[in-house]
């Protein structure tokens, strides 16, 4: 008996050193490469990502196809929506012989829509740049690149961080096991979205359409930033989403605020006042119902919470603000409850051509994310619902004469596309190999988290493939995403690199 656990032990012993050899062949076969792989990343950056752009779009479909195809990845192919306007999803798969599992990578390659002129002097969404540090504090772009290159710079490009850094440390973890011949212990599938931004309007469509070939153990979500306090952390769900656009109408034409104002009602105040009915002074959402259908986080979910170091007042200060919206609530409690955010309000002008004017309208972007729970339908419901006892007239077009003539305060509401949250169980055995596999790359505790503030296109993965998944994001937290000067720390692309690359080499 005892030299029976003996040799198991040794033969656990030998794969954790094996293990641990090969996570040191890919560090060094990064490390040797990175020149290239830096290029290949700044030449995938250089094509604008927004989906909309229906010819540029297909410009990074096509570069991930050749570049999957030049590492010989098998069955590289688009899986396309009905609708060729569609950003087509590239897939590639490594078949492994003799393997029984097999994991779907994904990350998406569009980013979010860009305004060229809020981004920092030198900078451009497209035109990635170098940058020793953070631009808006001590940083200075680089005009020349020498590698070794200080992995606390930055790159500068919409994508850098979401999600090309994702696509690319994907490709690049594959890349460097097969080029360090090192083997696969299950079948690999690569999935990368070109539509996350706008909503995956048809994710649920193509995954409908290609789902035998979509079948999986585990769907792998490269996408997200790192913890605020830098540790690594694998993420279990992610809030839902839904929007809402509100217009108010004010006169026919704009009015001389002279000549009309105290008389024609103005619809940015009405807006205001309708705005600030939705939030009472503690962040709290008094929309009737808001919180019911919200499931409560499981004994596991709380104490992974507990274990998640506090890094609120740093934050406040790095953000600039004084006191949390909610009040006492800390950033991983409030995130683990719906909200209802203002995205923008737009009416008439400021600055330079402002007039003294009563404006015709006033319009306002509605975001609510959702927990588990949540309907994103019903959320929104409960938001019109709450317009309507407010005493507005609501309705989905512009309003008759008649309309305008009969009621005192008009709304256009406008429903946008959502999704709900969704969460893999933190007790799922196989959520093990992966916490273990991603532990193996860093010498800090990584945090498990329940669920994402970000919201992701996980229903869809759930509802038509009854998919398995877990997030693990690489960017640094403070990459600027979605905004303007959006950015990766190297070190967290090249550390994404290694992490895909031990999630790769995981035994279930
Ligand atoms: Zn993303």
């Amino acid at each position: 008996m005892r030299c029976l656990i003996l040799v198991i032990s040794l033969l656990f012993s030998a794969i954790a050193f094996a293990q641990t050899q090969d996570l040191e062949k890919i560090h060094s076969y990064r490390e040797k490469n990175e020149a290239s792989i830096y290029s290949d990343f700044i030449s995938f950056l250089k094509i604008p990502n927004v989906a909309t752009d229906t010819v540029n779009i297909r410009k990074n479909a096509e570069f991930l196809v050749q570049f999957m195809n030049a590492r010989r990845i098998s069955d590289v192919q688009l899986l396309e929506a009905d609708d060729k306007n569609v950003p087509p999803v590239v897939y590639g798969a490594i078949k492994v012989p003799g393997a029984t599992e097999t994991v779907i990578f994904y990350a998406h390659y569009d980013g979010q829509p860009v305004n060229p002129a809020l981004w920092a002097n030198g900078l451009h969404p497209f035109q990635p740049q170098l940058v020793s540090g953070r631009i808006d504090e001590e940083g200075s772009i680089q005009t020349s690149v020498n590698f070794p290159v200080n992995d606390n710079w930055r790159t500068y490009a919409r994508g850098a961080s979401d999600d090309k850094a994702g696509v690319m440390a994907i490709l690049n973890a594959f890349t460097a096991i097969k080029e360090s011949g090192l083997k696969f212990p299950y079948n690999i599938k690569f999935f990368f979205e070109g539509e996350e931004e706008q909503g995956s309007t048809h994710l649920h469509q193509i995954l409908d359409k290609y789902r035998s070939q979509l079948q999986s153990d585990l769907w792998i979500i490269c996408d997200g930033p790192v913890h605020q306090s830098g540790r690594k952390q694998i993420v279990f769900g992610a809030r839902g989403d839904a929007h809402l656009t509100l217009k108010v109408y004010g006169p026919k034409n704009p009015l001389h605020s002279g000549h009309y104002g105290n008389w024609v009602p103005n619809p940015v105040m009405i807006l205001s006042k309708l705005l600030a009915s939705m939030k009472d002074d503690n962040g709290r959402v008094t929309i009737k119902d808001f919180y019911n259908d919200v499931i409560p986080l499981s004994a596991t979910e709380k104490q992974a919470l507990k274990n998640i170091p506090a890094v609120d007042e740093d934050l406040k200060k790095k953000i600039g603000f004084a006191k949390e919206e909610m009040n006492g609530k800390s950033l991983m409690e409030s995130i683990n409850l719906p909200s209802l955010n203002i995205n923008g309000i737009e009416s008439s002008n400021v600055g330079t051509i402002q007039a003294n004017v009563i404006p015709i309208s006033a319009t306002a972007v509605i975001d609510l994310r959702l927990v588990l729970g949540n309907d994103w339908k019903r959320q929104q419901q409960k938001v019109i619902d709450h317009i309507i006892k407010q005493g507005f007239y609501v309705t989905e077009n512009e309003p008759t004469d008649e309309e305008r003539s009969s009621h005192p305060k008009i709304v256009q509401v406008k429903r946008g596309m959502g999704d709900n949250a969704e969460r893999t169980s933190m007790d799922w055995p196989g959520a093990k190999s992966v916490v273990a596999a991603v532990q193996q790359t860093t010498k800090d505790r990584v945090l498990q988290v329940p669920t994402l503030g970000g919201s992701l296109p996980l229903e869809d993965f759930v509802k038509v493939l009854n998919a398995k998944f877990l997030i693990i994001p690489i960017a640094n937290y403070d990459n600027n995403q979605h905004a303007e000067n959006e950015n990766i720390k190297l070190r967290n692309f090249w550390e994404g690199i290694d992490m895909m690359a031990a999630i790769m080499l995981m035994k279930f």
